[in-house]
């Protein structure tokens, strides 16, 4: 068995990010870039007031009181110049460019105006107030490296620098497919031998905080023929496809049987992790990616997160080092583990006054879906330890987009 670690490092071998597409920068939150975006001009593009006020000439200032007449106004967007000559000012507005001759700017609450003339009483630094060219970006400098993902401030910055169309990665098509004869939906009513599915509802709602909105699940019952056909039909239309239940070793588990008769070729099944162990990765042609997660809620959801989802967001474009992300945050109370493998404990997190820390969320075995709905991801406990004390740095795996 590998570790949960070198099973990553052999996705992250085969997943490579999806082609490129052109898309306008009013729908590119969620895509990764498949660019660099430089400025196409310095930023700020010129001079500029900071503040509203009057642009003066700061050897004037020296004068006590000091009066001054004013020549002229330059609002933003205005592309008025009056020249600043010596005695003289204008009335200038938050984002203006600074008029020629000018060199400071005097904040309106520092003076008093009246029948033309400004009086200004304090004392102002040389150059106050102004937003210099190019002090943001030159021309020409990198301003997101390709692999950024788009969020607020990264389509506002296209849009700073007039980039109204994006080369982005595609996102993967990702389908679900729930084995299981005992799998109801649920809107069903059920017997007693039979399980609602949760495994996919839970992983569409997963995909969909990842952008990959409107992801469908179906469930398929434990019949090996119904399995790889369902499974051939999916590698021809999605970049991935997430199996729960059927991958351990049971009578009915075909997973990775059926994996093998559709034509896919399964990279690793069985890893040194807890819960989580029967999970499986395999490939198909042309960058096609299947996971075999456990059926157990807990355990689907732990492999889902160490592996599934982050091979979506490599394909999708985030740099290796993106995709996987975990916080090292110290223990707010004690923690045990068996030992032997990576156990994966359910986690809160906790906002202290001392700062961020984790509490492990206490679950009765990998079929406790319950406990998930208090916890924000796990605690990757490692396998040569057992006792874990308070104040202990551990690495937490997120399993929710965190405010
Ligand atoms: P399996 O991995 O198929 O042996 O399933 C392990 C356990 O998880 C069984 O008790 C299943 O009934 C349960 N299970 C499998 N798939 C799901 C699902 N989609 N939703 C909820 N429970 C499931
Ligand atoms: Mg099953």
């Amino acid at each position: 068995m590998i570790t949960p670690d070198a099973a990553w490092s052999i996705v992250l071998s085969h997943a490579r990010p999806l082609e490129s597409i052109s898309i306008s920068l009013t729908e590119a939150s969620g895509y990764c870039l498949a660019e660099d975006v430089r400025a196409d001009r310095s930023l700020p593009p010129a001079d500029r007031s900071a503040m509203d006020g009057y642009a003066v000439r700061h050897d004037d200032l020296q004068r006590r009181p000091c009066i001054l007449r004013i020549i002229g106004e330059v609002a933003a967007g205005s592309f008025q110049r009056p020249r600043v000559k010596a005695g003289t000012c204008v009335r200038i507005l938050t984002g203006a460019n600074i008029p020629p001759g000018a060199d400071t700017v005097v904040m309106v609450e520092q003076t008093q105006e009246h029948t033309g003339l400004v009086t200004i009483r304090s004392s102002v630094q040389s150059g106050s107030n102004i937003l210099r060219q190019g002090e943001d970006a030159r021309k020409g400098s990198l301003l997101l490296r390709r692999g950024t993902r788009m969020d607020t401030a990264q389509v506002g910055v296209c849009a700073a620098v007039g980039k109204a169309t994006l080369r982005v990665h595609r996102l993967p098509g990702v389908t679900i497919l729930c084995t299981g004869s005992e799998l109801r939906s649920a809107h069903d009513r059920v017997q007693a031998h039979e399980i609602r599915n949760s495994n996919g509802p839970a992983l569409c709602a997963a995909l969909a905080d990842e952008g990959l909105v409107g992801t469908k699940f179906i469930s398929v019952a434990d019949r090996r023929r119904t399995l790889v056909a369902t499974l051939r039909r999916a590698l021809r239309c999605y970049d991935v496809v997430l199996c729960t239940g059927g991958v351990s070793a049971g009578t009915y588990d075909f997973v990775s049987d059926a994996v093998e008769a559709a034509g896919a070729t399964i990279r690793f099944h069985w890893l040194a992790m807890k819960p989580g162990k029967p999970t499986l990765y395999a490939t198909a042609h042309k960058n096609r990616h299947i996971f075999g997660l456990p059926g157990n809620p807990l355990s689907a959801l732990t492999a889902f997160h160490e592996f599934a989802l982050p091979a979506i967001r490599r394909l999708a474009g985030h740099s290796a080092e993106a995709c996987r992300t975990a916080w090292l945050l110290p223990l707010a109370d004690t923690a045990e583990s068996s030992g032997g493998r990576v156990r994966y404990e359910l986690a809160r997190l906790v906002n202290r006054p001392n700062g961020l820390a984790v509490v492990a969320v206490p679950s009765r075995s990998s079929a406790d879906l319950v406990s998930a709905g208090h916890a924000d991801g796990v605690i990757m406990l490692p396998p040569d330890q057992t006792r874990f004390a308070a104040g202990q740095l551990v690495a937490f795996r997120p399993w929710r987009p965190l405010p």
